[in-house]
């Protein structure tokens, strides 16, 4: 039997998008070329009992609303509360935020009186800002350009919602959309350390600095999670955020979906401007009233597709101008022991949360000086987790995984002539790399996207390095080690140029300009082609809403 759609990419959204047509009565098929569902929510035993959350490590944008309609607890689920964050400073003093409003503030009022003060009001004009920005999540983004009833009445309602907020709010709102994350935080703030680890999340997944403008609209972004109601909390999925994966998967095989892995998809079948299904990398045509595709732009439109024949100049323009500019990478260490912070020592409880290096404000800056002519941050900003401590099931007894989020690591380095030399052996996949797509797409002028698998070890060795300077231990306690460049990024998880979202995550590609302008509604130039990935609103990180808003649309769409 024809099947109804198919989803190119087994990661989170597509299996989310997959359940919920499957829920409505259609038949999915999804295809993913990995041998293991989950895309970079993914588990994988990469040392011998080490099950590990090889990209992304915490949770805590999945949407209520899909936990619920697929019912992922029965699936498996279980979410596991992250204890605070914890960032060790060169000075031997550190700062430890946790969930316990009271202890946080008595230890912001160590660094600063006044900080504690404006800490509570922080707080609470970020949970306005989030209840503000929260409905648009769900909803596909209107169309600006259209004069359709329906796009205005959405215009609208977002009008009406900005002038509901309070006076002090609205100009909040318009300062975080405008300011960066660090001109933002000195507004309430005055603790280097503090200013510096919350104006972190402003900076993940971009290739920005902390004090580059646009960056305190992403603060917002990491702000709207939540977990069992609990506003911006964080948790660690049993079983790694593979987990995530498998509970959806479950719940969309439970609703008839059917899944092949190892089946890459190599192009999207385009007949008269409709997409009839797809071909297979080993020559299988599959046929399909629908096809949704879950992987980025660059693949979708520039590598499935000619391009130039099946699409219109001015969408293959604005889709070659779309920012990916990966700036993470991430290591991944089985350890023997628990590191031992010179500030903090023993295996305390501020191990159970994220431990941030992320010292101060000029810190984070030096760093992202470094990517911007083309280098790795020589000490770069890390946010770490020892998973291990609060599920213990992922590695062998009295055994540890440090996961730890670098940035920044820049996709396009400085040519072979600056290369460091590298130390140790190799670790992670290489595989031949042809930089192919970047005959597609603009790349960094005078830069060689290819050094990485020179780097690599290099790289993995600055991030030892950066730990042992607060803990000292670390290098006595390394088991095995892995180190994910953006290089690996995009070779092994189909993420283009390493871009940890699926393109970057800066105002200009959100909302109705994402991915592109007049294209932000999941559907494409291609009729029966539409899009339900990161790429898409409202963007990336393990939430599972591109891929639910996408299902939505397309069964009001065919209805
Ligand atoms: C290193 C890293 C750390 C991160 N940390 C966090 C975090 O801690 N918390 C958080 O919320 N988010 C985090 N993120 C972001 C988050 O993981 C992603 O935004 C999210 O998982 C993307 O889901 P997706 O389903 O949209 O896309 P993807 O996960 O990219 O899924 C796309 C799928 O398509 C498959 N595919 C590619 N090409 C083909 C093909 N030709 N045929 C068939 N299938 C194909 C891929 O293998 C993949 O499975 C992190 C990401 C990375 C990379």
């Amino acid at each position: 039997m024809k099947n109804h759609a198919i989803v190119i990419g087994g990661g989170h959204n597509g299996l989310v998008a997959a359940a919920y047509l499957a829920r409505a009565g259609r038949k999915v098929l999804v295809l993913e070329r990995r041998h293991v569902l989950g895309g970079a929510a993914v588990t994988e035993e990469i040392f011998p009992g080490f099950h590990v959350s090889v990209c992304s490590y915490v949770v805590s944008l999945l949407r209520p609303e899909i936990i619920r309609d697929l019912d992922l607890p029965r699936h498996g689920l279980e979410i596991l509360p992250l204890d605070g964050t914890f960032t060790p400073m060169p000075s031997g003093d550190y700062l430890w935020r946790v969930n316990d409003h009271a202890k946080t503030r008595r230890e912001i009022a160590r660094h600063s009186k006044l900080d504690a003060e404006a800490y509570d009001e922080y707080g609470k004009a970020m949970v306005e800002m989030a209840r503000f920005v929260k409905p648009i999540l769900n909803m596909t983004p209107p169309d600006p350009m259209s004069l359709d009833p329906r796009e205005l009445r959405k215009l609208l309602f977002l009008g009406k919602r900005f002038r509901a907020l309070p006076d002090g709010d609205r100009y909040n709102q318009v300062q975080l959309m405008t300011m960066s994350a660090v001109d933002f935080l000195d507004q309430w703030f005055e603790t280097d350390v503090l200013k510096a680890t919350m104006s972190a999340s402003g900076i993940i997944g971009t290739f920005q600095g902390v004090r580059s403008p646009g960056t305190a609209y992403v603060l917002l972004h990491h702000y709207m999670g939540e977990i069992d109601g609990a506003f911006r909390s964080w948790g660690f999925a049993r079983g790694g955020t593979g987990a995530i994966s498998h509970a959806i998967a479950a719940a969309a095989r439970e609703a008839g979906v059917e899944i092949r892995t190892e089946a890459p998809v190599a192009r999207i079948s385009v007949k008269n401007g409709r997409a009839s299904g797809v071909v297979l990398a080993n020559g299988d045509e599959l046929s399909a009233d629908l096809v949704l595709s879950s992987v980025d732009p660059n693949l979708t439109f520039l590598k499935f597709m000619d391009a130039d024949r099946e699409l219109p100049a001015d969408f293959v323009e604005e889709i070659r101008r779309y920012k990916y500019r990966g700036s993470s990478g991430k290591v991944n260490l089985a350890l023997d022991a628990l590191p031992n912070f010179t500030c903090l020592p023993g295996e305390g409880p501020h191990l159970r949360g994220a431990i941030s290096i992320s010292p101060g404000v000029d810190y984070m800056e030096r760093a992202y000086d470094q990517a911007k002519y083309g280098e790795f941050s020589r000490r770069p900003y890390m946010d770490m987790v020892i998973p291990t401590l609060t599920d213990p099931s992922i590695a062998p007894p009295g055994k540890h995984i440090l996961s730890c989020f670098v940035q920044y690591a820049p996709y396009h380095l400085k040519g072979r002539a600056e290369a460091l030399p590298h130390t140790g052996a190799r670790s992670g996949a290489a595989q031949p790399h042809t930089g192919a797509h970047l005959q597609d797409r603009q790349s960094g002028a005078g830069l060689q996207p290819c050094d990485w698998d020179d780097q690599r070890e290099a790289f993995g060795d600055t991030v030892i390095d950066t730990i042992a300077e607060y803990a000292p231990n670390i290098r006595d306690i390394i088991l095995h080690r892995q180190v994910l460049t953006p290089l690996d990024l995009e070779r092994d998880f189909g993420l283009t140029e390493g871009n940890i979202f699926q393109g970057e995550l800066s105002l200009e590609q959100l909302f109705f300009a994402r991915p592109v302008p007049g294209w932000a509604q999941y559907k494409t130039p291609v009729r029966n082609l539409w899009m339900c990935g990161s790429a898409t609103h409202p963007g990336g990180g393990i939430m599972g809403a591109p891929g639910r808003n996408a299902a939505l649309r397309i069964l009001g769409h065919t209805r």
